[in-house]
């Protein structure tokens, strides 16, 4: 009897380089690999078949990302990232805010209280009144800035930006359809899975 198979995935180097790893925090040396699978004949891969995907080692700290973290525009300084990134979770927030219409004194007071907590940084509230009158103004979708960030982000921070939106859903008491709906699509965008994503509200 000839013994084929077709589940063996094999991984290969594909390009090599140096890119700004999030996780060390510096620049570091990255493989680029991708995953295909292959027919295997007695256990040996012979005829390659179709491409399971690519994702970017970080050769120190061996965290994995998106190739798309290799793209010059998203391979962020630290400086940018930490700016893009707070910049994120304000927009989260506002967005997840004036969701359900006005935006009251108290509400402003409680995001400036979630971002502090999120981002260990501080915002005045005359600044984060202009925010959301320039998030109200804006014709951009939230989607464009998460993609643009999900490359930059490891779990963590995008665990962050989750909660973040979260916290401000839960203000009013209610954690309705639409605002589940809502930051489902945040998790989506930010390219988490459905299960690491409900982890994350089920320990909010
Ligand atoms: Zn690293």
């Amino acid at each position: 009897m000839i013994l084929f198979g077709n589940n063996k995935g094999l991984t290969k180097s594909i390009e090599k380089g140096d890119f700004h790893c999030p996780n060390c925090d510096s620049v570091q040396s990255f493989d680029l690999k991708s995953v295909r699978r292959y027919v295997t004949l007695y256990e040996i891969p012979v005829i390659p078949r179709e491409q399971l995907g690519e994702y970017v080692e970080c050769l120190v700290c061996l965290d994995t990302y998106k190739p798309i973290i290799l793209e010059p525009k998203v391979n962020l300084s630290q400086k940018e990232f930490k700016a893009e990134y707070h910049a994120a979770i304000k927009e989260v927030m506002i967005r997840m805010m004036i969701a359900d219409g006005e935006v009251k004194n108290a509400e402003v007071k409680m995001m400036q209280t979630i971002y502090e907590k999120v981002t260990k940084n501080s915002i005045q509230a005359d600044q984060l009144r202009r925010d959301i009158i320039q998030v109200k103004s804006s014709t951009d979708n939230l989607s464009t800035s998460l993609l643009r960030l999900q490359g930059n982000l490891n779990d963590l921070g995008k665990e962050f930006v989750i909660r973040a939106a979260f916290y401000v859903a839960m203000a009013d008491g209610d954690f309705g359809e639409s605002e589940q709906e809502y930051l489902g699509n945040i998790g989506n965008d930010l390219g988490m899975t459905p299960a690491h994503f409900q982890g994350v509200i089920a320990t909010a």
